[in-house]
């Protein structure tokens, strides 16, 4: 009888037990769940780590993007110096998709490079030859229309389209000084030395011509600005064979390569800088394009 009543008690404390057991789950239940409150902290938490890692990320993949432009840069510029040393030293015709007996070939054949035609042999221009890779003439960071192949251009003085003022005739350059201003052959750069003349610059689009930059005028000219933001700054390559990255100083010169064109600062010459930094970008450019600035500022 006793054993019958130990059993009955130990099924009887089982059975509260078992009775409680249900309400201990609702409890930690509701401990588990989330409050307003709390969600609201996790949503700002997850918006300040994305405040932080997006411009981080940002700039990761523009600095990825700017080691290939670099690299292409200084793979076209070495190729441009074989080819001026495979040709008694002048230099290739500086002028994108634009044939000439006095310049000779293009460098890049820009309609050949669009619709390649297997019906002719390969033309994609003079520095093909030593490149065989048509990624290298575009920048992966290239903006605009996405089927662009090609987004560099070599700056006018080099055997390019120079204007009037930088020669004594339409086949002679002038030079003043020890200074080439349009350079035809390798032996033409002297002063300033080869490391400090620009040759290859990151346009940003397929370049009509040569890149133009104003010689005796502080204007950037309508085809001398660069459409591609590297940084706050720009790529380019010097006829030494190196490539160097160039920030902007001027907020005004961002706008510029951002497309949006100054209001009252436009004449037939370009678009003037109007402040001390905005005038240093361009005359850098200047420098590095003539070997010299070919005026001086009456403001
Ligand atoms: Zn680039």
């Amino acid at each position: 009888m006793a054993d019958h009543i130990a059993k009955f008690n130990s099924l009887l404390i089982r059975s509260k037990v078992g009775m409680h057991q249900p309400k201990a789950p609702i409890k930690s239940r509701r401990c588990r769940a989330f409050t307003l409150i709390e969600l609201l902290v996790v949503i700002a938490i997850i918006a300040l780590l994305m405040a932080i890692l997006v411009p981080v990320l940002r700039s990761a993949r523009e600095q990825g993007q700017r080691v290939v432009c670099l690299s292409n840069l200084k793979q076209l510029t070495l190729a441009w110096i074989m080819y001026a040393e495979e040709n008694d030293g002048n230099l290739g015709n500086g002028r994108a998709g634009v044939n000439s007996i006095f310049w000779g070939p293009p460098w890049v054949d820009l309609n050949y490079f669009s619709v390649p035609d297997p019906n002719k042999p390969d033309s994609r221009g003079a520095l093909w030859a030593y490149i065989r890779d048509v990624g290298v003439y575009r920048c992966p960071r290239a903006r605009g229309i996405p089927k662009q192949p090609v987004t560099y251009a070599i700056v006018c003085a080099a055997n390019g389209d120079s204007p009037d003022e930088t020669r004594e005739s339409f086949f002679k350059s002038k030079r003043i000084g020890r200074t080439m201003l349009w350079l035809r052959k390798l032996s033409d750069i002297v002063s300033p030395s080869p490391g400090q003349r620009m040759i290859f610059i990151d346009y940003g689009q397929s370049p009509s011509h040569a890149f133009q930059v104003c010689y005796d005028y502080p204007a950037w000219n309508l085809g001398g600005i660069p459409l591609v933001d590297h940084n706050r700054g720009i790529t380019l390559s010097m006829a030494d064979g190196h490539v160097e990255h160039w920030k902007w100083r001027g907020a005004e010169t961002m706008d510029l390569i951002n497309a949006k064109l100054p209001d009252g600062s436009f004449n037939s010459m370009g678009f003037e800088p109007r402040t001390e930094d905005g005038l240093y970008d361009l005359q850098r450019l200047q420098k590095a394009t003539w070997g010299r600035i070919g005026y001086t500022l009456g403001w």
